[in-house]
């Protein structure tokens, strides 16, 4: 069975080279135990932050192992009262096209709620993330100004639809015109932004926003931080989710150098991980239900084939190759 092994920790942007391809010897099941056969694996931006040698939120990467990271499989062989064999489970142990594993840490997926990836995506991590982040952390009310940061992803294009399902004006930013298409045609929202061609960022935010910006959705950092902080309005709120822009950085990032507007306006920042909200799931899944078949919830994917391209779907994240949820399809489905 192939998995892949961090090679050596990357410095600044990821080289294939960072990544090892290996042969690993999976045992057979035992008493409590699943053998599971990956279908689908997700690539994140926060596995970049995992590959540093440093304290965080979740533990590095170890040089020489298999990384992980949330993959869809199914059970081949069980000797555990709780799964059978076919069962799609969703598991932390992707980048690797076998695994034997206890019942902790496994979680059924119903096929019959959607396809399997979404449960990586729009049903999965992501989009809990987007729900969190936009409602709670942003507290979010029907009707405000939202602007949101890589917005055709699969975060930010879940912050769009659901801010847009509760009435809001919504503003996204996208690194293509394809992108920005898909976010004002098929997702709806009312205005997008290529930062990379729109010229002057700040003074495109700012047209944009003629009423302000009443809460923002934080994936980038950098110049967006910064235009989203000027154009804020009392009381706005910025859910910090995440700064992929910087997420290779060598040196510290410059500040934004206008946060002192947040004293005089009153501003929230707040970051958030989505581990500390899953109590949010419940509601999460009963929007998602009423969304997703009234056509108010669409997404993209993109897919690379076969697990030794993993490596090049994870560094594809940095550069926007990936419209939407970056997976990649690690076996077939029955
Ligand atoms: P996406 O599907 O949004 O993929 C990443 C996208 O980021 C790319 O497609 C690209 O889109 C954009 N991007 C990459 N580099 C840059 C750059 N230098 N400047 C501007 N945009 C860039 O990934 P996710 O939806 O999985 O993640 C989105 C954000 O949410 C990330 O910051 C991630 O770390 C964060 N996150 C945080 C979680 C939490 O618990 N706090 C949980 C999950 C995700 P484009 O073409 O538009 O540039």
């Amino acid at each position: 069975s192939k998995e892949i092994r961090l090679a050596a920790r990357p410095v600044g942007m990821p080289k294939e080279s960072d990544f090892e391809v290996a042969e690993a010897t999976i045992a057979d099941p035992k008493d409590g135990e699943v053998l599971v056969r990956n279908i689908w694996m997700s690539v994140d931006p926060y596995m970049r932050g995992r590959m540093m040698d440093r304290e965080s939120y979740v533990p590095p990467f170890q040089i020489g192992k298999p990384l992980e990271g949330g993959a869809i499989g199914q059970v081949v062989k069980s000797k555990s009262d709780k799964f059978k064999e076919g069962d799609y489970v969703n598991s932390m142990l992707g980048w690797r096209e076998y695994f034997v594993s206890g019942a902790d840490g496994l979680t059924k997926v119903d096929p019959n709620m959607g396809p399997i990836e979404a449960f990586l995506g729009v049903l999965g991590m992501p989009g809990l993330t987007a729900y969190a982040g936009l409602m709670r952390v942003g507290e979010l009310k029907d009707g405000e100004n939202v602007f949101v940061s890589a917005a055709s992803g699969a975060v930010g294009s879940v912050v769009c639809q659901l801010a847009k399902a509760h009435g809001c004006y919504v503003v996204g930013s996208a690194g293509s015109d394809d992108k920005c298409e898909w976010l004002e045609k098929e997702a709806g929202i009312d205005k997008a932004i290529n930062y990379k061609t729109c010229g002057d960022l700040d003074a495109a935010v700012k047209a944009a926003f003629p009423k302000g910006i009443d809460v923002y959705f934080e994936n980038v950092g950098g110049a967006h931080l910064q235009a989203a902080i000027n154009y804020m309005n009392p009381f706005a709120r910025a859910a910090l989710c995440g700064m992929i822009e910087q997420y290779n950085a060598t040196e510290p990032a410059p500040g934004p150098n206008n946060l002192i507007m947040a004293v005089g306006k009153s501003l929230k920042l707040q970051g958030f991980i989505v581990s500390n909200h899953f109590d949010l799931l419940p509601d999460f899944y009963a929007e998602m239900s009423k969304l997703i078949p009234a056509g108010k919830m669409k997404w993209q994917q993109t897919v690379e084939e076969g697990i030794e391209n993993a490596p090049k779907a994870f560094l594809n994240l940095f550069t926007g190759k990936n419209f939407g949820k970056m997976l990649v399809k690690v076996g077939n489905d029955p």
